[in-house]
């Protein structure tokens, strides 16, 4: 399947997907947009999360892969793909899952091949303090990872409590400002 849109293009190769710029996209540009998404408050490997418990479901996302040097991030108040440093023609678009989603739907071990490389990538609540700063230092989180990290001290103690089923509730005891 090959699939076409402004400024990217999705490609497959050995039946692994990919999304690839077609042209320059400078700091900052839209990469693509996400309007044709819904929402959904459970999340899955096929999600990305934009909320407390909502989560939304669009094709082309699906097709973004991880990197521990992404290029991308993706917007959640404005439902689309921002480049977060410049990016070459024939680039894959990246985004640092982490970044997106407090707990992922299935952790994994990365093979992004960059100096930084994590190896074993598990959801933003599930990382070292010190790598949230760092993400949050090099701005490759999403508004909403800002807002729950931002927000909190960070501990445990001060993080969103998860239920059984994965949802979150803000805890009582803090000043969380965890609304989605
Ligand atoms: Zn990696």
């Amino acid at each position: 399947m090959e699939i076409s849109l402004a400024k990217v293009k999705i490609v497959e190769k050995h039946g692994y997907n990919k999304i690839v710029s077609k042209t320059t996209i400078n700091l900052n540009e839209v990469v693509f947009d996400c309007y044709q998404s819904s929402f959904q408050t459970t999340r899955t490997l096929k999600t990305t999360q934009v909320g407390l418990n909502k989560h939304i479901k669009n094709k082309l996302l699906d097709f973004v892969n991880h990197s521990c040097n992404p290029n991308s991030v993706f917007d959640t108040s404005e439902i689309c793909f921002r480049a977060i440093k410049d990016i070459r023609k024939g680039e894959e678009i990246t985004f640092f899952y982490p970044g997106a989603e407090i707990i992922l739907a299935n952790n994994f071990y990365c093979n992004c091949g960059s100096a930084n490389c994590l190896g074993y990538i598990q959801g933003g609540l599930e990382m070292d303090p010190k790598i949230i700063q760092s993400v949050l230092e090099k701005g490759i989180c999403t508004k909403f990872f800002k807002k729950i990290f931002l927000s909190c001290t960070i501990d445990s103690h001060s993080l969103p409590n998860r239920d059984r089923n994965g949802c979150f509730s803000p805890p009582s005891h803090s000043t969380c400002h965890t609304s989605s």
